[in-house]
């Protein structure tokens, strides 16, 4: 799950962090009332789940209320289009109005997962205001880390050396600095993120470190430990087929391809992923439909895959352990008369009451059911399907 900057902020400053006072609004109206409160230099900044908003126009520095106006009215009337949104782009729904600081100096400061190390990582950079990636790519030794024992968070040496490596060495703004990393990895540990991230933290003029752009990121599977997030989710800017999935407990992701998938187990629709890819076909989805599969279930899960227009023939791959095969046969029947396949579908069908399955199959006479004995053959052909 993701927030808002202005949401991120917020948590941000509960945990300590300096961040310049703002806005939310949602008209040019309010941007203008929104200025009037704040007065003097303010930016007006795009509220959406992507990032790169600065070069795409969407975060404008403003010295008037009718500058405010302008930079509001063009925001919320175009979509955002940014390296991180694809070509189509994003609708804009709100603006941040923040107080607008004087930098001095941009820096980076972020906690992430590292996989390879099972174990949170600090990073920070001397090279803020620009994406990570790039500074990763062209001068890697210019992002320093802290990895963190999962149980114990930031240690003192650790927030040092960061801080050093930050090259603020002026008492008080290094002891600002140690108080925002501590504030941004509490933050991390407390919310269960995958991704917590400052960039750019800055140093103004005046001295001061603040936080003036924010982004976290947070493991899904922990959200319901968190109502201060269920709060902050946000469904507008949420994939509206993800969430239709989630109503009926199924795994979903939306992929690029062609070849819609159902499958029972996260392992097994996996496998099918990369069988689809050996035999030179795209996944349009990741779809687990889970262990205890529903006839209702498999039935929305076809309404998802369906509804997507780049699908252009589907793989149905299930074993029949807890769910029976049979319950899945029922719901391909249900889901051809209920929905309608106006693509190819090839069933591969194995487990418990797969005999009694594939007669209902049969019987059903659908026209679209492609039958398939093992994996390797209905990856082929489901591949040849919509080649
Ligand atoms: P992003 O492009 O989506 O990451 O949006 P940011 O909030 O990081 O803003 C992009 C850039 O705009 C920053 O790196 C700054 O250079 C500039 N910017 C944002 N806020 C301020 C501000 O308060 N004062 C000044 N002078 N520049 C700002
Ligand atoms: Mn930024």
């Amino acid at each position: 799950m993701k927030v808002h900057e202005y949401q991120a902020r917020a948590l941000l400053a509960e945990a300590g962090v300096p961040v310049p006072p703002s806005e939310v609004v949602e008209t040019v109206e309010q941007a203008g009332a929104a200025y009037e409160k704040l007065q003097g230099r303010v930016v007006v900044k795009a509220q959406v789940f992507a990032g790169g908003r600065g070069k795409a126009g969407f975060v404008k520095l403003c010295d008037s209320v009718e500058q405010v106006r302008e930079a509001a009215g063009f925001m919320l009337t175009n979509r955002m289009v940014s390296k991180q949104t694809g070509p189509a782009g994003v609708p804009v729904r709100k603006l941040l109005i923040a107080s607008a600081v004087e930098i001095d100096s941009e820096y980076y400061a972020a906690v992430v997962v590292d996989r390879a190390r099972r174990r949170p990582v600090v990073m920070v950079s001397r090279e803020g205001g620009v994406e990570i990636e790039e500074v990763a790519a062209r001068n890697p030794g210019a992002i320093f880390k802290q990895w963190l024992h999962p149980h114990l968070s930031l240690l003192h040496f650790q927030t040092a050396q960061l801080v050093a490596a930050l090259g603020l060495t002026d008492k008080e703004q290094a002891q600002a600095a140690g108080r925002v990393l501590r504030g941004l990895v509490d933050v991390f540990y407390k919310y269960d993120c995958s991704l917590a991230e400052i960039n750019p933290l800055v140093r103004t003029k005046a001295g001061q470190i603040v936080a003036i752009d924010a982004k976290l990121n947070f493991d899904d599977n922990a959200v319901f430990r968190h109502p201060r997030l269920q709060e902050m989710f946000d469904p507008t800017e949420e994939n509206p087929n993800e969430l239709r999935a989630k109503q009926y407990d199924l795994s979903y992701i939306a992929l690029d391809g062609n070849i819609g998938c159902l499958v029972n187990g996260a392992g097994l629709a996996m496998s099918t992923m990369d069988l689809i890819k050996l035999h030179g076909g795209e996944p349009a989805n990741f779809l687990d439909v889970g262990g205890s599969v529903t006839a209702e279930g498999a039935t929305e899960a076809f309404r998802i895959i369906l509804s997507d227009p780049n699908v252009k023939g589907i793989l149905v791959n299930i074993f029949g352990g807890i769910a029976k095969c049979d319950t899945i046969a029922e719901a391909v029947v249900a889901a051809a008369k209920e929905v309608g396949f106006t693509v190819p579908v090839v069933v591969r069908l194995e487990g418990t009451n797969v005999e009694r399955a594939r007669q209902m199959l049969q019987e059903a006479k659908i026209p679209q059911i492609i039958t398939a004995t093992d994996l390797t053959d209905a990856a082929k052909k489901v591949c040849a399907q919509v080649a």
